[in-house]
């Protein structure tokens, strides 16, 4: 379809930033209504494996990415003490680095600033209030009070997608999977200049990222009742705690902490769409559509997958229902087999029982799977 559709993006984060980008950079006519009050993310670090900095490219926000953030090649695996056990170089796509490392704050303002200098309108402190789609356009309200008429609303509005609720009630809800992460921005330690996971059996792991030159992450996972909260006053010495069995630059990572605010407690949940993601002009992608936990550090990557695809579905395809088709076509197998898989490793890390189809697919080994994820997407 030739340019300007009008396209409104419920939810202002990795996913929908980036398709405002995508878009508006390609002459369609772009609004972005985020609830929050500005482009904001938690103070945490987050990876970019090579198909996510493949995005970045075609969205030509690469040099930004990496200017902002730290780019690395090898994950290694180590014993509690830090001492190396395996390293994995990590594979690339055609003209993309292996991995970067990246304040979620900065990448979320590098989005934002990108997709308004594209020319979209973000539309902060603002969400849906009415919406009625009748097969040839939407027409929507803002809490803002803002109002207009779009050929296509797209719910890139995360894991609790208020779009989704609209279009399946409560069918969908996220799903906690017993497993909380923790994770909390130190100084960056001398030598780690990739991700190391320290391996304490099936009981403990913890990861330093690094995500500048000065800032790294340390992040775990945990089993935790669902309403476990940890102490706003305490956070630092309950992770300090969960952590005791690490020594060595994990064991230097939890030192450095002091500040419990600095700790953040995100409980693991996921969410399974069976029903279409499209329903007339509307469209969930990222998170509200295929949420998964953390495990291949892909839910992002899967995300902006999402927008370059879709840009190009609206690109390609005559009409707009004919793109969504096209669009989940192609993403559905591929998002989904990310978080069957997610799924799967969590619980062999965890020592979890698995199911059969689980044991199949950790045939693959998350350094297989690096492999199938450089493949085009
Ligand atoms: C512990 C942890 C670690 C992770 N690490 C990685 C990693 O290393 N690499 C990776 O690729 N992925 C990682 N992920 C996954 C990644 O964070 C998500 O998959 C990604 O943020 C999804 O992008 P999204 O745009 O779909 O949703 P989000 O980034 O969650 O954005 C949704 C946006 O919608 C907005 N919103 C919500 N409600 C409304 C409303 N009513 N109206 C308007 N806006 C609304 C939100 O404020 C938010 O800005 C991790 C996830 C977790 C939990």
């Amino acid at each position: 379809m030739a340019p300007p559709l009008r396209v409104l993006v419920h939810g202002g984060g990795i996913g929908g930033l980036t398709l405002a980008a995508l878009l508006a950079r390609r002459g369609h006519t772009v609004e972005v209504a985020e609830v929050r009050d500005g482009p904001d993310a938690l103070g945490v670090g987050i990876i970019q494996p090579s198909n996510a900095l493949h995005v970045m490219r075609e969205a030509g926000l690469l040099d930004a990415c990496l200017a902002a953030g730290f780019a690395w090649e090898v994950l290694t695996i180590a014993d509690p003490a830090g001492t190396v056990r395996l390293d994995l170089p990590q594979p690339r796509m055609d003209g993309a680095p292996p991995a970067n490392g990246i304040p979620r704050p900065a990448l979320v303002r590098l989005l934002a600033d990108a997709a308004r200098e594209a020319g979209a309108t973000l539309r902060y402190g603002a969400t849906v209030d009415t919406l009625a789609d009748d097969g040839t356009g939407v027409d929507v309200t803002l809490t803002d009070g803002s109002a207009g008429r779009w050929d296509l609303v797209v719910g890139f509005d995360g894991i609790g997608s208020p779009l989704r609720t609209r279009l399946y009630g409560d069918r969908h809800t996220p799903e906690y999977t017993g497993f909380a992460n923790w994770r909390v921005t130190v100084p960056r330690l001398p030598g780690i200049d990739g991700v190391l996971m320290c391996v304490f059996g099936p009981a403990a792991k913890a990861l330093l990222t690094p995500i500048t030159d000065e800032l790294m992450y340390l992040g775990a996972v945990f089993p935790e009742d669902a309403d476990y909260r940890p102490d706003p006053g305490t956070a630092h010495e309950e992770l300090a705690k969960r952590l005791a069995m690490f020594t060595g630059p994990v064991g230097e990572a939890v030192a450095s902490v002091t500040d419990p605010a600095s700790v953040v407690h995100t409980r693991i949940s996921q969410v399974t769409v069976e029903d279409p993601w499209h329903v007339g002009r509307i469209v969930l992608a990222g998170d509200a559509a295929h949420a998964s936990t953390p495990h291949l550090a892909q839910g992002a990557a899967m995300a902006v997958e999402d927008a370059l695809v879709l840009a190009d579905a609206l690109r390609d395809e005559d009409t707009v229902p004919a793109a969504l088709a096209a669009w989940e076509a192609r993403r559905r197998p591929r998002a989904l087999w990310v978080q069957a898989l997610s799924r799967a490793v969590l619980k062999q890390e965890t020592g979890t029982p698995t199911t059969p189809e689980e044991d199949e697919l950790l045939k693959i080994g998350v350094p297989g799977a690096a492999h199938v994820l450089v493949q085009p997407y």
